[in-house]
């Protein structure tokens, strides 16, 4: 089964990252940390960024966090947007963080016993 034309387009406007890899400074929450313009929140993805009006937005699915796009990101000017509310977007955004932070919850396999 192939994949309609207008999924296949969705598909290729998102990108996945590590928490890791947006996180830009160290404030009391992520939303914060991240620089996430908490002002505006879209359930879809918006037609343009209410920042600079470009239309390159991007999908952004944070691994561990949230499985799709949990936020938006104007290829321009380099905003992230909402998709969810602040508060659901954090307690997915802390879930990620834990997932990352704690290697002990890992099953860790030993390079030894690779095949
Ligand atoms: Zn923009």
């Amino acid at each position: 089964m192939s994949i309609p034309k207008d999924i296949r387009a969705e598909l290729s406007k998102c990108k996945m990252v590590m928490l890791d890899d947006i996180l830009l400074s160290n404030k009391s929450t992520l939303i914060d940390s991240i620089s996430v313009d908490s002002n505006f929140v879209f359930i879809k993805q918006p037609t343009k960024c209410p920042h600079c009006q470009s239309k390159d937005i991007l999908g952004v699915e944070v691994m561990g966090a949230y499985t799709g796009r949990l936020l938006w990101e104007c290829e321009d000017c380099e905003s992230y947007f909402l998709r969810f509310t602040k508060k659901a977007t954090e307690k997915y955004l802390q879930s990620a963080r834990d997932l990352w932070t704690n290697p002990e919850d890992w099953s860790y396999v030993p390079p030894s016993k690779f095949n």
